[in-house]
């Protein structure tokens, strides 16, 4: 026999861990209620909630002093016990993804018994199908109610049993059947938190008679900060993959993991509608296979460094940027691989103007000095290794201050335009021309000796002639005096572009000492 102290404590002790346990319940079903963003959450805050009552139900009941309260109080415990089982085992259908909705039908197969559970243990005292008997029974200094059970309360535990069972086998098929993640490790923590309280049914079913104490009541709260915490943190991280989930199906750039052996494992929207302007479909994985019309693509996948694809879409050209990023441990041969798509379309096109900008005189539409210089110098050099003969005019229109004083500097500028135009489409493709400044103008003619160049000056002198610019409704003449130089062959082999410009720009000027309009070779045995 225990001493008097002892039955108090302890009745004081279950008292306070109910009361404790009641609180955290009301809590954690607010709590839950209102974060109730993903379905199971609601169902697992109504899951608390009966809990709850049923918890509150046993702590009254431990404090009774009489049949009648005891009676009372448990009446009051299966307003939420008869749903506790049934709930549990819809949030572990949805927690584990097994259900993604509660569907009507399958509400009305789980929820079926419960309801009747509920209407007979209210309705008990008119046909004793719950309980057939009802005595006091005092244990440990507190009374329990001591019941005959009736058939419906075989029916009830059934199913709870039943419910709890499969709770449990769903929790282990999950934690099964998701071999790696991060949810992973939740679910047997569920499948044992679903454990301990069909062992207290399992107590109460066979030892209840002889200790008279509801087990499952002192697991539960147990159990339920396990699942709430499991949860929680559960959620957290489904938010954190939800949101890196988000940021690569969203993306911009096309993105795509490769495995070892280059086959396609996962991509985003933005590859698939790259890779549909090219007319290639995404569905079958080895990339082999998925480039076979595309062997420059497929070797920029099986690249690992950054590489440039240019791809006419729409009737315009479009410029691709793919990196790779190896993902994985180095070194180890199954190494997966990041490769992203980025459209650089317009960064090529401001490239693009920044670069002509830099180099194209936008008067003429030649190009500048410097950059006719650098071609130049470059020509030069190649001439030199493969002993070329190469030709350079130096243009100069006569007279062009007086366009310019007599037509305004607006003219002239038209008269410059003019110029450049007609210097393009008078050379051939494989020449280029530059202006120097003012109305001077050069150009570098491949291939070509010094007597070529000069009859090439001599036509151009007289398309010049031809010339009528138009300018606010006044016809303007103007004639050029030409400079030759060679590029290389005849002089000296160490002449820099600059001797040589200075050397066609002497023969410019004997030209214009002659009386302009004409063409001027500079010799080297002149000199
Ligand atoms: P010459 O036959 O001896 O070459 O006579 P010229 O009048 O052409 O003499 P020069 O080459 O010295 O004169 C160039 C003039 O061109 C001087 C300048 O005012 C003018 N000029 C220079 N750059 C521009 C320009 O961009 N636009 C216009 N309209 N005039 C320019
Ligand atoms: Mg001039
Ligand atoms: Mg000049």
């Amino acid at each position: 026999m225990l001493g008097g102290f002892e039955v108090f404590s302890m009745k004081i002790f279950l008292s306070l861990y109910l009361f404790v346990a009641v609180i955290l319940t009301q809590f954690f079903a607010a709590y839950f209620f209102s974060k109730g963003k993903n379905s199971y959450r609601k169902i697992f805050s109504a899951f608390i909630l009966c809990v709850g009552v049923y918890l509150f139900g046993y702590l009254m009941i431990i404090n009774s002093s009489n049949l009648q309260e005891l009676i009372f109080w448990n009446q009051i415990q299966y307003l939420g016990l008869p749903f506790i089982s049934v709930l549990w085992l819809t949030v572990a259908l949805l927690y584990t993804k097994t259900i993604y909705t509660l569907s009507r039908r399958m509400t009305v197969v789980l929820f079926f018994v419960p309801v009747i559970t509920f209407f007979i243990r209210l309705t008990n005292s008119w046909h004793h199908l719950f309980y057939t008997n009802w005595g006091v029974k005092q244990f440990f200094g507190f009374y329990s109610l001591h019941m005959e059970r009736g058939f419906w309360y075989f029916v009830h535990i059934s199913h709870t049993i039943l419910c709890l069972f499969l709770t449990i086998i769903i929790y282990y098929l999950g934690y099964r059947k998701k071999m790696s993640g991060y949810t992973k490790p939740q679910f047997m923590v569920f499948f044992f938190a679903s454990l301990l309280p069909l062992i207290g049914i399992i107590l109460i079913l066979f030892a209840y008679d002889k200790w008279i104490i509801d087990y499952s009541a002192l697991i539960m709260p147990i159990s339920i900060l396990i699942i709430g915490y499991g949860i929680l943190k559960y959620d957290f991280l489904e938010i954190k993959a939800l949101a890196r989930e988000t940021v690569f199906e969203n993306s911009l750039d096309g993105m795509m993991i490769l495995e070892s052996g280059l086959r396609l494992i996962d991509y985003n929207q933005a590859a698939k509608d790259f890779f549909k302007a090219l007319n290639i479909s995404l569905d079958n994985y080895p990339i082999e296979h998925l480039f076979n019309q595309e062997p420059e693509l497929l070797e920029i996948f099986k690249s690992e460094t950054t590489q440039e694809f240019s791809v006419m879409i729409d009737g315009e050209e479009r410029f691709f940027e793919i990196s790779a990023l190896p993902l994985g441990i180095p070194h180890d041969r199954k190494t997966r691989m990041f490769k992203s798509i980025r459209d650089i379309t317009e960064k090529k096109k401001v490239q693009e103007k920044l670069t002509i900008l830099a180099t194209i005189d936008s008067l003429s539409g030649l190009y500048n000095r410097a950059e006719f210089m650098k071609l130049a110098q470059r020509e030069l050099s190649l001439a030199k290794r493969h002993n070329k003969r190469s030709s350079l005019l130096m243009i100069d229109v006569d007279h062009f201050k007086n366009i310019n004083d007599t037509f305004g500097h607006a003219a002239g500028d038209e008269v410059i335009r003019k110029m450049g135009n007609t210097i393009m489409t008078s050379f051939r493709k494989t020449d280029f021309a530059g202006r120097l400044g003012g109305e001077e103008f050069a150009v570098l003619l491949r291939d070509t000796s010094l007597d070529e160049a000069k009859g090439a000056a001599k036509k151009f002198l007289e398309t010049v002639s031809r010339i009528k610019v138009i300018y606010e409704q006044q016809e303007i003449s103007f004639t050029v005096s030409i400079g030759v130089a060679a590029i290389y062959g005849d002089i000296n082999n160490s002449s820099s572009i600059e001797d040589i410009l200075k050397k066609a720009d002497d023969a410019l000027y004997k030209a214009k000492a002659k009386g302009r309009n004409c063409v001027a070779v500079y010799r080297s045995s002149e000199t």
